[in-house]
Order: C-alpha cells, then structure tokens, then sequence
C-alpha cells in the first residue's frame, strides 16, 4: 500500500484526485487530506478514503472539523504549523494542490521528507522555483508536473535528451474572454471570468485564465521545471485545449500531448509513474474533432505574458513579487474593488516599485524571504489601488 497525502483536498485538483484514489483503496493509505471553508467534504472525504488526519488551514473551523469527525477515528487539526506538520508524516507520494503561495511551505516541507511531490500547485515554482528544486536535490525527492501543460512536456521528454531539445510550445484556451473584443474586457466582471470554455477548475485559476495570468505563470512554471531558457518557451492560442503542449527538437520534430481536458490524466499519470495505467478519461475522436485550431496571443489582449517575461530576466525574489501581487490584485478584481484589466495594471505598478528600491531584491531565496516579499508585494498592491483611487 502507498501512503499518499492531498494537500487541497477539497478544491477542483483535490477532489479529482480522491477520485483516483477511491477507485483503488486496496492500493492507498491516506495519511492526511488538508482543505480550507468546506468542512463537510473535508470530512465526508476523509472518511471516505479512511485518511488519519484532517486539516483544515483555518483555526476558526477547528471546532467545526472536530464535530464533522466526532466518532470516526479520524485526527483534526487546523492551521498553518499543522499543514506544516501534516507534510512531514511520511508519505511516499504527495498531491500539492493548495491554492496560491500557501502551497509553498507544505510542499517544501513534504520534499524535505523524500516524498514524491505531485505539483498542481505552480505558485510554489513562480515564487520559488530554485528552492523548491534544490530541496527536492538534496533530499533526494522526486517532483512530478501535474499542470496539464508540464505532465504533457514531460510525458513528451521521456527518453529524449534535453541538449537536443529546440523549443517548447505550450497552449493556452485563451479563457472566457478569448473573443471578445478589446473595448469591452474593461467592464468584464467576475461571474463572467469566472466560467472556463473547456475546463472545469477553480475559480482564481479559471480567471487567471481568462486574464492569461495562468498562461503567463506557466511559463515561469516550465522555465523553472525543464531550465529552458525564456526564449525557447512559446505560448499558442489553441482554443480546443486537445493539445496541451508541444516539444520541439533540433531535427524540427514536434513532439505534441493530445488529450480531452480532464484534470485526472495528468494526475493520473503522476500518480502511476513511471508506469502507466488504465484511466477513466474520454478518448478522443479525432475525426469527430475534426479540427485543431492555434494562433498566436494578442500582446494587447493578454499583458501577463509580457510581465512574465519581465520577471524571467529579473529572476530571484521578482516571481513572487508578481505571484503576491497578482493573488491580491485577483481578491480585489474578485470583490468587485477593480475591473479586470486594473489586475494587470497593479502587478505592474508592484514590479516596477521592487525593481526601483527593495531592500530585497537580490536576497537569498530562503522560504523566510518569499513568504516576506510576498507580503510586501501584497501590501504594494494595496497601496497602488490607494494611490490609483488618491
Ligand atoms: P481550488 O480553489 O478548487 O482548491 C484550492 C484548495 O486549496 C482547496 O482545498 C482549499 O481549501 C485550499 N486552500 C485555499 N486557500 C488555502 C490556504 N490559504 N491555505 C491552505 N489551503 C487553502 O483550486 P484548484 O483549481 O484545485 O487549484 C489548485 C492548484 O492547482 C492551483 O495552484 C492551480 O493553479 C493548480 N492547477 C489547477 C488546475 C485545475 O484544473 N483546477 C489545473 C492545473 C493547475
Ligand atoms: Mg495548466
């Protein structure tokens, strides 16, 4: 039996892996499954999958957890030290599926313990790319892309040598916006960025799809997982979202991952490594499809790929600049404080005030030091919404 544990249990990647997991109990010991507001499924699930610990990330619904588990055998506890410590029992495989950089402590703390770290969450490598691979280094852990795009690179690198490697090409749907014209994202609301064409996610990743903030942290994602260097990673509009990403080689071969989006396959194939095994994923019908459609993004639609191109040759601290910035600017969009091009517009204004004058621009990337940049870039997000509405 493999011991497993779900960090972001509850949410769209959580539950698609409890999903995979309840299919074969005799094969998974669930050590814990952590979550944040939605107790009842924290705990139906825990008990459903016989996990020996809950978490849930917030104090105020410990009572609420503990009363959910009365009776069941099942350990609760809640907070950020006990995420913390749920990732240090020994697990052979962990799914960091948190939203957000609060993924970034119980991932990192999982790999100091040699676990398999299956990455959904690629706020971790945005932030904090070389420390969490140096961590898998040195304590000898393996880190798996769970992101449909960078289980599709990685799937199609098996067996290759990365020195003969040209390109990589990763797809984006182009979001909820994708055809609308320019004049109207202006009055776009949340409810409206808040439904995906193709896949059915979160909402902060749905919308940061719409904004291709996703798309933008993706690539920042593949630089730090594959050490390609920026130029070498393209983004193509694809609107199917069949064809999750491409790698080109030095002979001009394109290697392409086609597949239906669906969350599970990627997991999946995490999940199963090196081996692969049958999943319930829908098998395409290529002549039913038809069709395959790409084209290039829109500079003016899309500014988030060009402040991640920024923050690829900044480097260091700046990919968590842009993260904190960007969640926070997500929160106000999401609120209704700002339109949904001010996001953009803010996580710049925060860019440019780091590059002008922190005292942490060139400071070692310490899990100490992102956690305080991303609060301060949080912060400056705020002031730049006072300074926008002064
Ligand atoms: P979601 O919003 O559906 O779920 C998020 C999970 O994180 C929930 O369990 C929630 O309780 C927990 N959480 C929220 N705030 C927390 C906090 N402060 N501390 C601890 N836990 C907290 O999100 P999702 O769509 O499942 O995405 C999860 C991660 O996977 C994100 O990093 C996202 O970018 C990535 N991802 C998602 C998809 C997808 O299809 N949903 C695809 C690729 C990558
Ligand atoms: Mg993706």
């Amino acid at each position: 039996m493999r011991k497993v544990s779900i960090f972001g249990a509850t949410g769209s990647i959580g539950q698609n892996t409890i999903d995979l997991i309840a299919r074969a109990p005799e094969s998974y010991d669930v050590v814990a499954l952590t979550g944040g507001h939605n107790i009842e499924q924290l705990a139906a699930d825990a008990q459903r999958v016989g996990a020996n610990l809950a978490v849930t990330a917030f104090d105020a619904r410990l009572d609420d957890l503990k009363n959910a588990l009365t009776g069941t055998g099942v350990e609760a506890a809640s907070g950020q030290a006990a995420l913390t410590e749920a990732a240090s029992r020994p697990a052979d495989w962990v799914m960091s599926a948190i939203v957000g950089a609060a993924g970034l402590a119980p991932g990192l703390e999982a790999l100091k313990h040699g676990a398999t770290l299956a990455l959904a969450n690629k706020e971790s490598l945005v932030c904090a790319g070389s420390l969490i691979l140096e961590t898998a280094r040195t304590h000898d852990a393996c880190l798996l892309p769970v992101d449909s795009e960078h289980s599709a690179i990685f799937q199609a690198l098996v067996g290759e040598d990365m020195g003969a490697v040209e390109r990589i090409i990763i797809t984006a749907s182009g979001g909820a916006f994708r055809d609308w014209p320019l004049v109207d994202l202006e009055n776009a609301t949340p409810d409206q960025a808040s439904s995906h064409p193709n896949w059915d996610m979160g909402q902060r990743i749905t919308i940061d799809s719409a904004s291709m903030f996703n798309k933008a942290m993706e690539v920042i994602e593949t630089r730090e997982f594959f050490g390609v260097s920026p130029d070498q990673i393209e983004v193509i509009v694809h609107p199917e979202s069949i064809v999750h990403a491409l790698v080109g080689f030095r002979d001009g071969a394109l290697m392409a991952h086609l597949g239906a989006p669906d969350m599970r396959h990627a997991i999946g194939y995490a999940l199963h490594w090196p081996d692969r095994l049958d999943l319930p994923v829908e098998r395409l019908d290529l002549a039913k499809l038809g069709q395959l459609n790409f084209r290039a993004p829109e500079d003016a639609r899309y500014p988030a790929l060009r402040l991640a191109r920024w923050v690829m040759e900044r480097g260091g601290l700046s990919g968590a600049v842009f993260n904190g910035a960007k969640e926070r600017a997500l929160d106000h969009f999401i609120a209704g404080r700002i339109g949904f091009l001010d996001m953009a517009i803010l996580v710049e204004q925060v860019l440019d005030r780091f590059e002008a004058g922190s005292g942490l621009i060139d400071a070692a990337m310490t899990l100490d030091n992102v956690t305080e940049t991303d609060h301060l870039a949080r912060q400056w997000t705020d002031d730049a919404m006072v300074n926008r509405a002064g």
